[in-house]
């Protein structure tokens, strides 16, 4: 008994990988991941390509995600590290505003460790918006970034495999010590897991090349999210976004919503129309949600070791480091157990 897999191959199942690696000393050649959908596609059942993406304060503020947060924010430094520098993630300003305060608990937790975290002052807010704050994020060229990530766990020799799996139990290959079930929206489909709290939140985004901004500008509205995402090592490219449309499992794109977005990002940062964008795409994505939020749960069923780590909604990259670390402190637990079984 001493293949580990990951099902997913999405960020969760990649930063899960790479925490099997370096905090439960797991051989990499003993590590296998399988997915439908590995780094390098396109699909809707897919969603890690299409986030923005960056490190921002979308997620919750329960003290489980808090802590996801915190630790991806404060460990990504050492993926970066074994990448180089040039691998889609670097940190970049950002400008965060709500139209509701969000709460004590979330500006406490990150106070204490984002980087330049400074309130802005009243006399500087627009108009309609209660709080804001500004900080150094970290940003991610998404589909490059786990391109990069795939390319060198494949390096350490973790193995990728393609393959649709119906139920749960097909992940058990020979000699399997546990499996870890990191297949976002794919939750709600998989027989053996069936998660009907799982939902999807969809998002808008277009894809447009304007180089004269390197900096995040996020606005958090009652009923919408506006956002401004620079990629690093991508030629220029920014995101604008958004939508968060819960239970929407539409994969189209829409002409109306692409003009709103237009409209709200140049309102929220005028400087994107100081020298002409060209847009490069429109894309939809589902958002992994989850009713009671992310689970990073262990499980025996039929005497197997069974870890889930999926739900992450809209922060994927920005907490699943931490997400993956706790899952892979719970494999570390229950791994005894499982090889005596
Ligand atoms: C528009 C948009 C913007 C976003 N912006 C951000 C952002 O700025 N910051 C951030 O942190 N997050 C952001 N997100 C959220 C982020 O993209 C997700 O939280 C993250 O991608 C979820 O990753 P995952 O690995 O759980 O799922 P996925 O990326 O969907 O991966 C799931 C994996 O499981 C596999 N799988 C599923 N079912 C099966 C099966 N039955 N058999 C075999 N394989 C299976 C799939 O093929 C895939 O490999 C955004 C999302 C969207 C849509």
């Amino acid at each position: 008994m001493s293949n580990v897999v990951v099902l997913g191959s999405g960020i969760v199942g990649l930063y899960t990988a790479w925490c099997l690696i370096h905090y439960a000393n797991i051989s990499p050649t003993k590590i296998n991941v399988i997915a439908e959908f590995l780094p390098g596609d396109t699909s809707i059942k897919f969603t890690s390509p299409w986030a923005g993406g960056n490190f921002s304060c979308i997620s919750p503020n329960d003290p489980d995600t808090l802590a996801y947060d915190k630790f991806t924010y404060t460990h990504l430094k050492d993926i970066k590290q074994a990448l180089g520098q040039e691998c889609g993630l670097d940190m970049r300003p950002s400008t965060e505003f709500w139209d509701v305060y969000p709460g004590d608990e979330k500006i406490n937790s990150l106070k204490s460790y984002l980087k330049d975290f400074k309130v802005v002052p009243k006399s500087k807010l627009p108009e309609g918006v209660a709080y804001g704050i500004t900080f150094t994020t970290w940003n991610f060229y998404c589909p490059f970034f786990i391109s990069k990530l795939r390319a060198h766990l494949e390096k350490l020799g973790v193995q990728f495999k393609r393959q649709k799996l119906t139920h749960i139990s097909q992940a058990y290959i020979p000699h399997t010590l546990a499996v870890f079930n990191c297949t976002g929206i794919g939750a709600v489909s998989l027989s053996g897991v069936k998660d009907t709290n799982v939902y999807p939140t969809r998002g808008q985004v277009l894809v447009v090349k304007a180089p004269h901004i390197q900096e995040n500008k996020m606005r958090w509205g009652a009923d919408f999210a506006t956002y401004i995402i620079p990629r690093p090592n991508s030629g220029g490219q920014l995101i604008l976004g958004g939508f968060l449309q819960k239970d929407n499992w539409t994969t189209d794109t829409f002409e109306e919503e692409s003009k709103d977005i237009i409209e709200r990002t140049t309102k929220l940062l005028p400087k994107i129309l100081d020298k002409p964008i060209e847009v490069l795409g429109v894309a939809a994505g589902l958002r992994p949600s989850r009713y009671g939020n992310a689970r990073i749960e262990a499980e025996i069923i039929e005497d197997r070791l069974l870890i889930h780590n999926y739900g992450a909604g809209g922060y994927g990259y920005q907490a699943g480091f931490g997400m993956s670390h706790k899952a892979v402190e719970l494999f570390i637990q229950n791994k005894k157990l499982s090889s005596k079984l």
